[in-house]
């Protein structure tokens, strides 16, 4: 029987899993297996609200064992360490939490058909002093230690003296501007509950970097100024056409303009500047893109080893029309859907060819509003979103994974247990 493993059980990887799984898994038609160095996914999208508090990622996190016993593929808690493409297998560090003890010796896995979903890491673009001394968002652990740093700093401010909370976000695409604006509530919500002494407009500053000349590039110049309008509304300031230099464990260094380097206060400095592709990459023997990625046919098989497949944020989809495909769930979870009818059909039949729709982009200011667009038609005509009304529409987002991984009704259990707990529990983590 045929063995299709996947590496990386993230927004493309785990969706991917759970359909062969069903299809081909639970039919003994091949062997499918997910490999992921942690126990549990977390929809990485939602990073931002567990890096402000907001959101308790045990509660939110899908077992990868569960996930596989109910939809018929088997999960190996490891991290993938090499691959032998000549001989067909991986080699893979098997991963156990602290309480257990010491994890097994590296062991070996075959496969026909390898699928790599390993997702994106942060790019610092080489300034110096940026890896050593920012905070980052590649994953809940990142997430969870910004918020702890975060909250320190706000108590350390609330004691008094010269202390302030100073939140410098390097990056004003949608990770940075979604995280400023939780920020801002967070700290609200913990001068309310908790921190009493903490004076929000007093004590927290938020400001965001951006070297290009406008927030949210990606969106219509309207839209970007729509969420700039609301941030500065919420007190989060906002640099357009500044580029950091240097990053110092309390400053950063930056330019604005032709202008000559300052330096800005910073007790924390979060990197959202940009994403590449994991270092294992680089150690593939495969073609990669200039962001370390692997570069993938229309198939999304490698385009040096028909064996291998990459989806998501690791591989480099180039359309002839459209242009690259952007690291975003969006299109990991159309490379799912793609390859898993893909790799359901008979042997000896050609793969199909893998497009991308773009459907727009949401980009989440807090729990209230959001600002966008949608594409839709054949011609792909633009309709702006703002509000309340785009905040429904990225809560969807959301509500969309679970779907595919649960199905309806647990999905729908799910969404009404989180609405629930909401009405029921504080807005934000408060130890
Ligand atoms: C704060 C934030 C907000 C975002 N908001 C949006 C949004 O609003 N809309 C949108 O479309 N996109 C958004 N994105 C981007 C989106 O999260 C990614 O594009 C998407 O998660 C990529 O999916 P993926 O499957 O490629 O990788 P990921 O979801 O990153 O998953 C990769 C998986 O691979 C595993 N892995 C990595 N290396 C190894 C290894 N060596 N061995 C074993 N396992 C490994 C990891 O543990 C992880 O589970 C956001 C990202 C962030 C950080």
């Amino acid at each position: 029987m045929k063995t299709i493993v996947i590496v990386g059980g993230g927004a493309g990887g785990l969706e991917l899993a759970t359909r062969l799984g069903d299809s081909m898994g639970r039919k003994g038609r091949a062997r499918v297996i997910l490999v992921d160095r942690s126990p549990t996914h977390f929809w990485k999208p939602l990073l931002h609200t567990v890096a402000s508090g907001k959101r308790d990622p045990q509660v939110f996190q899908i077992e990868y064992s569960a996930q596989a016993a109910e939809h018929g593929f088997t999960f190996m808690h490891a991290e993938l360490r090499s691959v032998d493409r000549a001989g067909q297998t991986l080699e893979l560090a098997p991963c156990l939490s602290d309480d257990i003890g010491e994890a097994p010796a590296v062991r070996s896995l075959g496969y026909s058909t390898l699928v790599l979903a390993l997702g994106a890491v942060t790019n610092f673009y080489g300034v110096p002093g940026a890896a050593d001394n920012v905070c980052t968002l590649d994953n809940v652990r990142e997430a969870k230690s910004f918020y702890r740093r975060f909250f320190g700093a706000c108590v350390r401010a609330s004691e008094g003296g010269d202390s302030k909370v100073n939140i410098v976000i390097v990056g004003g695409g949608a990770t940075g501007v979604e995280l400023a604006a939780e920020l801002g509530y967070s700290a609200r919500a913990l001068a309310k509950y908790k921190i009493h002494t903490l004076d929000p407009a007093r004590d927290v500053r938020i400001t965001i970097l951006e070297r290009g000349s406008r927030l949210l590039p990606h969106l219509p110049p309207e839209q970007s100024a729509r969420a700039e309008a609301y941030l500065v509304s919420r007190g989060i300031e906002i640099r357009n056409g500044t580029g950091v230099t240097q990053v110092d464990a309390d400053c950063v260094h930056v330019t604005e303009g032709d202008g000559p380097e300052t330096t800005r206060p910073a007790s924390l400095t979060l990197w959202a500047a940009g994403v590449m592709g994991p270092a294992i990459c680089t150690t593939l023997g495969l073609p990669l893109s200039r962001m370390r990625q692997i570069m993938v046919k229309a198939s999304l098989q490698s385009v040096d080893d028909a064996n291998v497949f990459a989806i998501g944020d690791c591989a480099s989809f180039v359309c002839p029309v459209k242009g690259a495909a952007p690291p975003r769930a969006q299109v990991a979870h159309q490379q799912a859907v793609f390859l898993a009818a893909a790799l359901s059909r008979r042997e000896g039949k050609p793969l199909p060819e893998f497009s991308y729709r773009d459907y727009g982009s949401l980009v989440s200011l807090g729990p209230v509003a959001a600002v966008g667009v949608l594409l839709g038609g054949s011609v792909g005509r633009q309709l702006p979103v703002s509000g309340a009304l785009a905040n429904v529409l990225y809560g969807l987002m959301y509500q969309k994974h679970l779907m595919a991984l649960h199905g309806f009704v647990r999905a729908a259990a799910v969404i009404v247990a989180d609405w629930l707990r909401k009405r029921i529990s504080p807005s934000i983590k408060l130890h």
